[in-house]
């Protein structure tokens, strides 16, 4: 990948949180909810970010964000480390990485109208007030499929859809370049769902921004996204392009997650790799490779190497010990 052309580059990043096991106990836990996870994305790429709940994505996007902190590692937004900057510095970077929430109606203040929500980053960032902040919050309403009429009214007056629409509104209003969505429209009736997709496609056109996608729904990532990585447990099992992954991917993980999508056709019999069992959990994750408990394709060193990310073919990361998997289990 060009160097020149990388908005987002994430290093060896590993969040871990201390929890107790108890009200009563001074026992203390660590729970590896991100562990050294690194990837790159380019200037204008929607890069896709799956896996169950649970296996870290959404801390990731957080952590990504600086919302929270690190436990190591480091985030080059257009080459500068975040975690280095001082907190002024660090606004104006935020300006520039919005977020989408997964549910629109918790993610909006429902004691504020709709012209203060979509223009209150306007006010954070010393952009625009009065009449100008008006004048925005009407014409980003307008690029989002709502009306200029709706400002006065309350977010408890819209579908959620409108009300996504409402968020998406107040992310794109100070013109950030990556917007990370966490489960954009999983809240969303699936005839909604479209709807919403097609909005980010085209202001992606429009505004020339970047996408992370964070969604557990293989189907909606395949609709938006260039580039999947694909996490299991807090670690990256595989990196593709949209089409390598969905014709041919190679992590077992990735093989059953996408053998579990649904396909509208009655007599299509698809070959499934059932996962067997729980995701174990990240207090205490097995050795080796993270999914050996519940990999059909184990074998000895499974259980007691971890395998490393490596490139397989061009564009293809893949960390699984196996030359190449077996045609059927
Ligand atoms: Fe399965 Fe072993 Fe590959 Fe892990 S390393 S995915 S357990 S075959």
């Amino acid at each position: 990948m060009s160097q020149d052309n990388v908005l987002l580059k994430v290093e060896s990043l590993k969040k871990y949180f201390q929890i107790s096991t108890s009200f009563f106990s001074d026992k203390k836990l660590i729970l590896h909810a991100v562990d050294d996870v690194s990837f790159e994305m380019k200037d204008g790429e929607i890069l896709g970010i799956v896996g169950e709940s649970g296996c870290g994505k959404s801390t990731l996007a957080r952590v990504i964000l600086a919302l929270y902190p690190p436990t190591s590692g480091k985030v080059f937004f257009n080459g500068i480390n975040i975690f280095e900057l001082p907190n002024k510095r660090l606004r104006e970077i935020r300006r520039q990485m919005q977020v989408i929430f997964q549910d629109p109606y918790a993610s909006l203040n429902p004691r504020m109208s709709v012209e203060n929500i979509v223009g209150e980053p306007l006010i954070i960032h010393g952009l625009a007030k009065g009449k100008k902040k008006k004048e925005k919050v009407a014409e980003i309403l307008e690029k989002v499929g709502l009306s200029a009429d709706v400002m006065p009214r309350y977010p408890h007056e819209f579908s959620g859809g409108q009300r996504q629409r409402i968020g998406i509104a107040r992310a794109i209003i100070i013109n950030p370049k990556l917007i990370i969505a966490d489960e954009p429209v999983s809240a969303l009736d699936v005839s909604i769902q479209a709807q919403v997709i097609n909005l980010l496609i085209n202001l992606k056109k429009e505004m020339g921004l970047s996408y992370i996608i964070i969604s557990h729904d293989l189907a909606v990532i395949e609709h938006l996204c260039n580039r999947i990585i694909v996490m299991y447990l807090g670690k990256i099992v595989e990196i593709a392009s949209d089409e390598t992954l969905y014709s041919s991917p190679y992590h077992p993980y990735t093989k059953a997650l996408l053998s579990s999508i649904p396909v509208p056709d009655p007599d299509y019999r698809p070959h499934k790799i059932s996962l067997h069992g729980e995701i174990p959990s990240p207090v205490n994750p097995p050795k080796g490779c993270r999914f050996h408990t519940r990999c059909p394709y184990k074998f000895d060193l499974c259980e007691k190497v971890e395998p490393k990310l490596i490139e397989k073919e061009k564009d293809h990361w893949v960390s699984c010990h196996l030359d190449s998997l077996p045609a059927s289990k």
